[in-house]
């Protein structure tokens, strides 16, 4: 009897130790591997996370990079050719590797033949602002219809180029136009009215807060101080990745 109670408590004891041991074999593989599984899981998604961050952080860096490739805008003077001041602004623009776009009238055009030949030799695009600057009204379509052609003629003349575009003065303008004369009219988005403020500091922060992308921005390149602000203008947004482009350029794209 003695014998088989030991055995019994010894039975007892086995099964309690296997039991135990089961039972922690058990938790190990529910929460130890779980433990591991979970840890694994999150260093796998912390270097997903992460090589994701790269990605996201490179694909950032490569969009800005192309957003800023493709960041256009159109610099565009009218009025001139003003004898000394379009040729400083010329000598800018070259330096800047920078192409705008100049509205000249016919009057100031054949007084300034040279001016207007450099233009075109250095990539800018010529366009038609009338012959005397005469707005249009309802009382002068003919006239006006005439110093378009008048200027255009003008124009040919110096840089054997046809030209397509205008800006009508004060962007009085009649669609019927387009078709009579094969012209387009091109008016502006950011106009810093730099012709009444005589302050290229000014003018220049009035374009740099105002302008985005693909804005056609007005000045007037008979003025000492929009000629200094254009160029401001030109090296506060090259540095902010804007590309100038002439207004065709623009348009077309
Ligand atoms: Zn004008």
């Amino acid at each position: 009897m003695e014998v088989s109670k030991r055995a019994l408590l010894g039975t007892i004891a086995a099964l309690l130790v296997l039991f135990v041991v089961g039972i922690l074999g058990k938790w190990e593989a529910e929460n130890g591997n779980d433990c591991f599984i979970r840890h694994s899981l999150r260093e796998t998604a912390a270097k997903a996370e992460k090589s994701a961050g790269e990605n996201t952080t490179g694909n950032t860096t490569e969009n800005t990079a192309e957003y800023m490739e493709i960041k256009r805008i159109a610099l565009t003077f009218d009025d001139g050719p003003h004898p000394s001041y379009t040729e400083k602004l010329l000598d800018g623009l070259k330096e800047r590797g920078v192409r705008a776009t100049f509205f000249v009238t016919g009057e100031h055009a054949e007084l300034h033949p040279d001016i207007v030949r450099r233009m075109s030799k250095e990539g800018h695009l010529i366009g038609n602002h009338t012959y005397s600057h005469i707005q249009l009204t309802s009382g002068n379509k003919e006239t006006f219809k005439e110093e378009l052609r008048r200027t255009n003629e003008v124009i040919t003349k110096i840089t054997g180029n046809e030209v397509l575009y205008v800006r009508p003065p004060y962007g009085s303008w009649d669609k019927a136009f387009e078709k009579e004369l094969n012209m387009l009219p091109v008016l502006w988005s950011v106009d810093p009215l730099d012709w009444c403020c005589n302050d290229a500091a000014c003018v220049t922060r009035k374009v740099v807060k105002a302008v985005s992308e693909n804005d056609i921005i007005l000045l007037h390149d008979y003025y000492a101080s929009s000629v200094e602000a254009a160029l401001m203008i030109v090296d506060t947004l090259q540095e902010e990745g804007y590309e100038f482009v002439t207004v065709e350029e623009l348009l077309l794209d």
